[in-house]
């Protein structure tokens, strides 16, 4: 009997997941700082009415944006929001920023500056990288440049900019660097988790993943067949060659069925030496003529060690549905086991209704 693997917790999903969270705390945090402002008493204010403006206006900005991660974080998610964020991000800080130093006559919160950069450089697109930090020094130079005006009426500003502009940028590329070697980790993970290491092919954890887009790839007048295939006597190489010919032959045997199968073929180790082949076809006959020609083909090579294969195929005119996987893999089974009872060496058909 085969039953499903199963399901882990999705990588993917929770990511996503920790996004919306980074957003909403990000849109959330300016949001309810600029707030705080509003309590705050102002000692050598420049500018408070001005001040309480862009205040008031990053903390609308941070309210609606955090509002919109809560209520819809799947739109989020979505990368059509990815510029607007980013835009958004960087008004929200230089607001709250520049807010301050009318109101307040300081700049502590100069390095709020960073978290868009941050925010850009770890969860939206690689190609926004550079323009985030282009947005962060303009941003950076807007700042100094406001410290001059409002505070210090030094003419160093520019200097100051540039000094200032330099880590948030660096910050911005070790982020990224870091988050696209974590991708990468991530990627080849998922591959090994759905591969067998011996042969190369498709685990039975991909089998069940994939066979959904098989599925759903079926060329019109076609229908998916599954078919089951296991070595003859496979016991006996082993025994008589030592493993690691053992591993050749089951090798041969994978490379074997890559040579017979077609674009968009489903090739997996489901055991030892038990394969699966999803394929699609118009009629059984002709999968069976395929599965004739993959077999002998085999067998007739040097390296198979004069090993034979038995086969079960299932197919029928029926459409197949993505949940008719365990149905295909049983009817399979069943026909594998017919073959092999009957000598082995050959396939059986088991016609789905
Ligand atoms: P049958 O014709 O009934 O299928 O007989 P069989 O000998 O092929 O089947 P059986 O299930 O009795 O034995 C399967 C053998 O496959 C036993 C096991 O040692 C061997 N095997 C399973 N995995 C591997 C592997 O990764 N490498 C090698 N070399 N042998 C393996
Ligand atoms: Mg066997
Ligand atoms: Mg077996």
């Amino acid at each position: 009997m085969f039953t499903l693997p199963s399901a882990g917790p999705h990588l993917l999903a929770r990511l996503a997941q920790v996004k919306g969270w980074a957003l909403t705390l990000f849109f959330g945090g300016g949001g309810l700082l600029a707030l705080l402002a509003f309590v705050l008493p102002t000692h050598n204010a420049p500018d408070p009415v001005g001040g309480r403006v862009l205040f008031a206006l990053t903390a609308l900005l941070g309210l609606g944006m955090s509002l919109l991660a809560l209520v819809r974080p799947a739109v989020l998610r979505g990368k059509r929001l990815d510029e607007l964020l980013m835009v958004l991000g960087n008004v929200c800080s230089l607001t709250s920023t520049l807010g301050e130093t009318l109101l307040f006559g300081s700049q502590y919160s100069a390095m709020v500056l960073l978290w868009p950069m941050v925010l850009a450089t770890g969860f939206l697109r690689r190609r926004l990288l550079w323009w985030q930090v282009g947005l962060s020094s303009v941003c950076v130079l807007i700042l100094a440049y406001a410290k001059t005006t409002v505070l210090t009426h030094s003419a160093l500003w520019p200097l100051e900019a540039l000094i200032t502009a330099v880590p948030v940028a660096f910050t911005g590329l070790a982020v990224s660097f870091f988050r696209a070697a974590a991708v990468q980790e991530a990627e080849e993970l998922a591959r090994l988790v759905r591969t067998d290491p011996l042969t190369g092919l498709a685990n039975r954890r991909a089998l069940f993943d994939d066979f959904e887009t098989v599925v759903a790839r079926t060329p019109a007048g076609h229908r998916v067949g599954l078919v089951m295939l296991d070595l003859d006597h496979f016991k006996q190489v082993n025994d008589q060659y030592g493993h690691q010919i053992g591993d050749e032959v089951l090798q041969c045997f994978a490379q074997t069925l890559r040579g017979h199968a077609r674009d968009g073929d489903l090739l997996v180790r489901v055991g030892g030496e038990e394969f699966v082949w999803v394929t699609a076809e118009a009629h059984a006959d002709a999968l069976l003529a395929r599965v004739e020609t993959a077999r002998s083909a085999y067998s007739s090579l040097p390296e198979a060690r004069a090993v034979t294969v038995s086969a079960g195929v299932a197919h029928g005119p029926g459409e197949i549905t993505a949940g008719q996987l365990s149905e295909l893999l049983n009817a399979a089974d069943t026909a594998l086991y017919r073959a092999k009872e009957e000598g082995r060496n050959r396939t059986h058909v088991f016609a789905l209704r």
